[in-house]
């Protein structure tokens, strides 16, 4: 079949990388997976593919969505997916063929391959995680142990029970084989069972079932060979699933680590702009939530560069340029860039900033700040700015278009001349259907909120339908102010910390939940 087939490499920079995307967790994937897919120009990518991944994909790349569940109309044949990659990479675009688990563990990839082979395309593969060992690892189940099994086999459960001669030596591997994973296997478990039973395996032999292993909504359940058809039929288990067998499964009880952890299968949905959400998502997701991004707020440069502009043409007439937040000096930079100027244009004005977070990241640029307050707030800032006598000085502060003003009153109370002008403003963001949608269905248990604005925002938009929508979601509040305004809108407050901080709401939250 491959006599001829080579992998010679072409001129052309055509290539499809066939990358495995793991399980279902999108961090699964391999960093070399990862890489290739940042660079792709098509993505081919299938049903068991985590949706996840795709935001790494360059935004000017095409997407083909090449389905493929089981059992259900297909997006595309196989014939078609094999002409779409031979086509792409002959014209010479970077196609990744993207598939659930390892692309070559029953995933066709041989055939794609063989496919590209034939037609001179270029091709690499890269692996990746196979559903079989995340489905064990993640349901507590190690795939191999000494003591238990020294030998396990990956096995189609997805062969025609009324084919006269089965593919699956099942004399040999119910007895031959200590760990036995099925793959495509919930349609025909008690064939699977009973022919295992058949051929000599013990009934109490112990089974688990993974559903969606390694994504927040795995279900698991056990039996034994005896008892696992039932079990599947009666808790409505439905593919994907694996079916792992073998005296390991018992080790279970010790190891099951994934479906313990404290917020297992709470989904949150987190309400703050989508630049600052990472602390709490990650907080919430160690401890196993599955959470929901809901941006209430969204940056956009301001209404007009010209205030900005007017004073970059100017900067050697300042003595100070103060940054009070990490959007202002990103925005003021790309605007500077923009303009065709570079650091240099900054060699006047010394500079000040709020905080250390805000030093590092003028540092990115290659800036050192010359002031750094104690205290990292506008007061702080404009008393160490006062201490070093501001009278007299003229000081550019870029910044919101709507903020705080106590700064520029201070420093204008002590005798500076302060020109404030706009490098981003504070939007709603366009698209709220997706967290709209999973309200509707019921999937949201909480909700949180660390500031009043974004309390303000969800609401409206949500709209008239919010009562409905929010029916049964719990709420959680970062502090008093903000709880106050989520109570004067008429909501009930679950959770409040004692403290303000992100870890203290999400420790509030884990004793909410009795965790
Ligand atoms: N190439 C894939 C397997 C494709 S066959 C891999 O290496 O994992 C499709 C079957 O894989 C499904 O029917 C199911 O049995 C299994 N599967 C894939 N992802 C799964 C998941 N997250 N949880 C449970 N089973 C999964």
């Amino acid at each position: 079949m491959t006599a001829h087939s080579n992998n010679t490499p072409t001129r052309s920079k055509g290539k499809v990388y066939l990358i495995g995307a793991g399980p279902g967790d999108p961090t699964l994937i391999t960093v070399k997976g990862l890489e290739l897919l940042k660079r792709a120009e098509v993505l081919v990518y299938d049903y068991l593919a985590t949706p996840k991944l795709l935001k790494f994909v360059p935004k000017d790349a095409e997407l083909i969505y090449a389905g493929k569940k089981g059992g259900e109309c297909h997006a595309h044949t196989q014939e078609e997916i094999n002409q779409m990659l031979v086509d792409h990479a002959a014209a010479g675009k970077i196609v990744v063929r993207l598939k659930g688990g390892d692309p070559f563990i029953f995933g066709r990839g041989g055939e794609e391959i063989e496919e590209l082979a034939k037609h001179g395309i270029a091709f690499e593969v890269v692996p990746g995680v196979t559903s079989a060992t995340a489905a064990a690892t993640y349901a507590g189940v190690p795939i191999t142990h000494r003591e238990y099994t020294a030998s396990v086999a990956f096995i189609t459960g997805h062969e025609d029970p009324t084919k006269e001669t089965s593919n699956i030596a099942w004399d040999k591997i119910s007895t031959g084989i200590g760990t036995l994973v099925f793959y495509m296997g919930i349609k025909n478990l008690p064939f699977i069972t009973e022919n295992l039973i058949k051929h000599g395996r013990s009934p109490e032999t112990p089974v688990v079932v993974v559903r969606w292993a390694s994504t927040p909504i795995q279900q698991s359940v056990v039996g034994t060979l005896a008892t696992i058809a039932e079990v599947v039929k009666k808790e409505k288990i439905k593919p994907p699933a694996l079916i792992v067998v073998g005296e390991v499964v018992k080790l279970r009880d010790t190891i099951n680590w994934f479906e313990k952890r404290p917020l297992f299968g709470k989904r949150i949905l987190v309400t703050r702009t989508r630049e600052q959400a990472s602390e709490l998502v990650r907080l919430l997701e160690d401890q196993g939530a599955d959470c929901v991004e809901g941006a209430t707020i969204a940056l956009a440069p301001p209404d007009s560069w010209e205030p900005l502009d007017t004073e970059l043409n100017r900067l050697g007439d300042y003595q100070w340029l103060v940054f009070t937040s990490i959007n202002a000096i990103r925005f003021f930079f790309t605007r500077l860039f923009e303009r065709g100027l570079d650091c240099r244009a900054l060699a006047g004005p010394k500079i000040a900033v709020v905080g250390t977070a805000t030093a590092e990241i003028l540092k990115e640029y290659g800036l050192a700040a010359d002031l750094v307050p104690e205290e990292f707030t506008g007061e702080g800032l404009a008393a160490s700015m006062v201490a070093q006598g501001v009278k007299g000085c003229k000081v550019l502060l870029p910044r919101a278009k709507k903020a705080r003003e106590v700064l520029p009153e201070i420093l204008q109370e002590n005798g500076a001349e302060v020109a404030i002008v706009p490098v981003y403003q504070n939007v709603r963001p366009k698209d709220y259907d997706l967290v709209r949608q999973e309200l509707a269905e019921g999937g949201i248990d909480m909700v949180t909120f660390t500031s009043s604005s974004t309390v303000t925002n969800f609401l409206e938009m949500l709209g008239p339908e919010r009562d409905t929508l929010l029916a049964g979601v719990k709420v959680a509040t970062i502090g008093p102010i903000t709880a106050r305004t989520a109570e004067k809108a008429g909501l009930a407050i679950d959770v409040q910390p004692k403290t303000y901080t992100i870890p203290a709401l999400v420790e509030s939250i884990l004793d909410f939940y009795g965790k």
